[in-house]
């Protein structure tokens, strides 16, 4: 057993609880921006089953920050497979609808963004995340170690972690626990903070399996998910997981929790592809699908992100791609309060910032569900008959219609917006209507700047990341140069771009606008504000700024219309 005389102290910045996509996106980050942290995680990040697949626009974008938008593109994920979703009584029996979608590499990215989504598994995905936080200087990731307790007060955390093959203990004293260590987080449950929801929407089970030759089974061709409808509704998917050999197959179960022995689910396999065939099992994972978000994401010293925060039903694929979303969103707020020139209310308004968002979308994942369980039980669907034909036909229309809300949602992905922040100054325009599926491009104070080609071929996205940016449009330095001032009395930093392209200034609307290093416009106007320097402790959150009544929307208005 270790004794006390084994434990060591060390010092570190920020101590990153879990090696998830989200702890390694928060890794990456803050080594991109030179903070120190290590990361600890209680696995050896092997991943036996992936999870999350479709990595979102948004987080594409913020690879491509990153550099590795190559990485991505060149995963195994075979970019002409069809990524079609269909509607099917089985795999060799009735289609009731389909949507199409072309292979990832086949489909251009849209005009609101310089990169599109991608498919890249989570066993995929991670390895390219960790191994560009391993790259950074700053960032030390630890495996097989495991967070056992903490304690904080004003100035510091004091975190026991223990080395999973050794059981030796340690004690190490940080500045910051940011809990990204899944949905029963013990950073979230220590800090005391409640999730409020609802605890079981299904207990679902999934099941990889492999079988090379599944598409010479049936008439169907490729496709990304199909979606079994029987009898009693809407009861498995199976997904192209790695778009080969294998497939995972979801039981979608109910709020019964139910376990299922190798033979059951080796019959229900069989019966979603309506035949006898041979495959093999390889892993099945019992989970419950939830439907719940974290009060507030900070307490004290100790912050949350990810499911940690956010624990939603995978059906839209927004559960790692919100908590990627935190995990930007607090990185450069750490970082200014690191560096000394963040205010008291810079890591508050991590929690007023990010909540709303998880909430939104947290709902939306589970709306997406209710219309995928919407079908109903048809007891002639399967029947071949002029009942069952137009029973199918009915069900094929309506679900079809209902089911494209989850598969357009460039609205959640990148209209989400931070209306009301204390950290961004209201100009007093409507914001424009928050869809799930539409996405209206707008430079806003609170939003994400929009996406707009330059003449150099860059992306105005390219001009973003580890600093504020002030753009003027038509002007000099010399103009912008009472907040360039101001900024760096404040030791913010800060650089100016002068851009001449008239579309873009079209679209961010006013003469100056300045963009924050996560990429969303904290403040615009024609002319230099009156009090920059007031205006700068405002965004720094250093000093309160205008009320939320001149947000011309409600506080945190972020829900779905
Ligand atoms: C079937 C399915 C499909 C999905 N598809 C998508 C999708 O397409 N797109 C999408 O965006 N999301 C998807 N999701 C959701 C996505 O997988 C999760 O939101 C995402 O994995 C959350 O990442 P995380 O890093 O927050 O948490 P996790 O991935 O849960 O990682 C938490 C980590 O913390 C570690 N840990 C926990 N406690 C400790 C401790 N005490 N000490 C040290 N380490 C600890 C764990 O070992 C774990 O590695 C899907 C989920 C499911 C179930």
């Amino acid at each position: 057993m270790p004794s006390a005389s084994d434990a060591r102290e060390t010092i570190e910045p920020v101590l990153i609880v879990g090696g998830g996509p989200v702890g390694l996106a928060l890794a990456s980050d803050l080594g991109w921006r030179g903070i120190r942290c290590l990361l600890i995680e209680q696995t050896d990040g092997s991943i036996y089953q992936p999870r999350m697949d479709l990595v979102g626009i948004r987080t594409m974008e913020f690879c491509r920050r990153w550099g590795l938008v190559g990485a991505v593109e060149a995963s195994p994920y075979p970019r002409d497979y069809a990524q079609d979703n269909i509607y099917l009584t089985s795999l060799t029996g009735y289609e009731l609808g389909r949507e199409r979608f072309p292979g990832i590499g086949q489909a251009p990215p849209p005009p609101e963004s310089p990169q599109r989504r991608e498919r890249c598994p989570q066993n995929m995905f991670d390895p390219i995340l960790r191994e560009f936080a391993a790259s950074q200087k700053s960032v030390t990731l630890r495996y097989r170690t495991r967070l056992l307790s903490f304690t904080q007060d004003s100035a510091t955390v004091t975190a026991t972690v223990e080395n999973a093959d050794t059981g030796a203990r340690e004690q190490m004293t940080v500045r910051y626990i940011v809990g990204c260590d899944g949905a029963r987080s013990l950073v979230r449950e220590t800090l005391g903070i409640g999730m409020s929801g609802n605890a079981v929407l299904t207990y679902t089970t999934n099941v990889i399996f492999r079988c090379p030759h599944l598409l010479s089974l049936h008439d169907k061709g490729k496709a990304y998910r199909h979606i079994l409808i029987g009898p009693e509704g809407t009861w498995a998917t199976i997904v192209a997981i790695n778009g080969r050999d294998q497939w995972r197959f979801s039981i979608i179960g109910g709020s019964e929790q139910r376990e299922y022995t190798t033979e059951e689910i080796a019959a229900a396999i069989r019966r979603a592809v309506g035949r006898d065939f041979e495959f093999e099992i390889l892993s099945v994972l019992p989970w419950v699908r939830r439907e719940l978000v974290a009060e507030r994401y900070r307490e004290g010293r100790g912050l949350i992100a990810g499911d940690a925060a956010h624990a939603m039903s995978p059906t839209g694929g927004f559960g790692m791609n919100t908590g990627i979303g935190d995990a930007v969103d607090l990185s450069w707020k750490l970082a200014a309060t690191i560096d000394g020139w963040g205010g008291d209310g810079l890591l508050d308004s991590y929690s007023v910032e990010r909540q709303p968002v998880g909430a939104r979308n947290v709902a939306e994942a589970s709306g997406n569900l209710r219309r995928m369980l919407s079908v109903g039980a048809h007891p002639d669907i399967d029947d071949d008959t002029p009942q069952g034909a137009a029973t199918r036909a009915k069900v094929g229309r309506e679900f079809s219609e209902s089911m494209r809300r989850e598969w357009f949602t460039l609205g959640i992905h990148l209209g989400y917006r931070y209306e009301g922040s204390p950290i961004c100054w209201p100009d007093g325009t409507p914001a424009p209507p928050n869809e799930a599926r539409a996405y209206v491009a707008t430079a806003r104070p609170g939003h994400r700047a929009p996406h707009a080609w330059l003449a150099d071929g860059h992306s105005t996205l390219d001009l973003f990341g580890r600093r504020f940016t002030l753009i003027g449009f038509d002007a000099e330095a010399a103009e912008a140069a009472p907040l360039l001032d101001a900024a760096r009395a404040r030791r913010v930093p800060m650089e100016f771009v002068a851009l001449r392209e008239p579309k873009v200034a079209d679209l961010y609307e006013r003469r100056f606008v300045l963009v924050r290093p996560d990429g969303h416009v904290a403040w615009r106007d024609d002319r230099m504000p009156a009090d920059p320097l007031h205006l700068i402790d405002v965004l720094r959150g250093a000093a309160d700024g205008p009320s939320v009544a001149a947000w011309h929307e409600p506080a945190n208005a972020c829900k779905l219309a």
